[in-house]
């Protein structure tokens, strides 16, 4: 069945689903986006997105011309327009259409579209075994520069990882701070276990406020793990006992490797795994139903 898009108001056939070259989306990355994930009819912390999403507008002075209720009942119907019971949803809001120039003021009616379509992110066997990564080259872009909170349609930064991750055979790849720090994989959240702590970067230092980080973090601490935000170098990543990555489409992944050297015993560790389960069994209960 061909999808169909929420774009502007009304529903369109996926071939039919365009937008202007004007578009400062387009133009200059200008505009907020999110990824969610439905489960067996049941929306991941669907609200908790949308309020990344207007904030992350709020931040650019981007005003989304819809109520949080309005935008979410959208969502809802997309799905169920297009049948998907388990789908990924990419939600878009640009500036809209304006002229040659950056002024944003001229663009007088934000883009907004909305996809509910299926993603496989890494195949299947890295989850079992451990997803290999690399420390790119290339830094995060500083938060002083742009707040790492804002999901911003520019992604070129990452875009720039990722390239490195796969000229170097891999799927993904961690990007450092401008001062080594480890911040965040180029479309994941990193946390560690050490001692049976769990660890994880601070948002401020270059990454997102990952909603599945948090996920993750509820469940630790409703175990009784330790946890804390850290700062951490690369040599905290080899020392590890555990490495694994959380993002709304790579769920929570395993990593066995880090540029070539083996993390912890090489294959995923019994916290991780338990952690895995954890996540799944709360994404069949933590949603909204539709
Ligand atoms: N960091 C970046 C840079 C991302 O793009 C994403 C989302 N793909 C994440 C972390 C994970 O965030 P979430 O769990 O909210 O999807």
């Amino acid at each position: 069945m061909e999808r169909k898009i929420y774009l502007n108001g009304v529903f369109v056939e996926k071939k039919d689903a365009k937008i202007s070259v004007f578009d400062h989306g387009l133009l200059y990355g200008d505009g907020v986006f999110e990824g969610i994930r439905s489960y067996s009819r049941k929306v991941f912390r669907l609200h908790k997105h949308m309020e990344r999403l207007y904030a992350g507008a709020a931040a650019i002075k981007l005003n989304v011309n819809m109520s949080i209720d309005e935008f979410e009942s959208k969502i809802i119907e997309t799905l169920r327009i297009n049948g998907l019971d388990d789908a990924y949803i990419r939600v878009v809001v640009t500036r809209g259409v304006g002229d040659l120039g950056l002024d944003p003021r001229k663009c007088s009616l934000p883009t907004i579209f909305i996809i509910a379509d299926k993603i496989v992110l890494y195949p299947e066997e890295f989850y079992e075994k451990g997803l290999p990564i690399i420390i790119a080259k290339t830094r995060r872009i500083s938060p002083q520069s742009i707040s790492p909170a804002i999901k911003s349609l520019n992604y070129l930064n990452n875009i720039l990882g990722k390239i490195e991750a796969t000229a170097a055979g891999c799927n993904e790849a961690l990007m450092l701070t401008i001062d080594g720090y480890v911040a965040e994989c180029t479309g994941d959240n990193i946390f560690l276990i050490k001692k049976g702590k769990l660890i994880t970067p601070p948002s401020e230092i270059g990454a997102l406020n990952g909603i599945t980080q948090q996920a993750v973090i509820d469940i630790a601490l409703k175990r009784g793990m330790k946890f804390g935000y850290e700062m951490l170098k690369p040599n905290d990543i080899f020392d590890a006992d555990e490495c694994f990555l959380t993002g709304t489409a790579a769920e929570v992944i395993p990593v066995n490797k880090v540029d070539g050297k083996v993390i912890g015993s090489g294959v995923p560790g019994s916290v991780t795994k338990d952690i895995i389960l954890a996540f799944r069994e709360l994404t069949r209960v933590d949603g909204t139903a539709y």
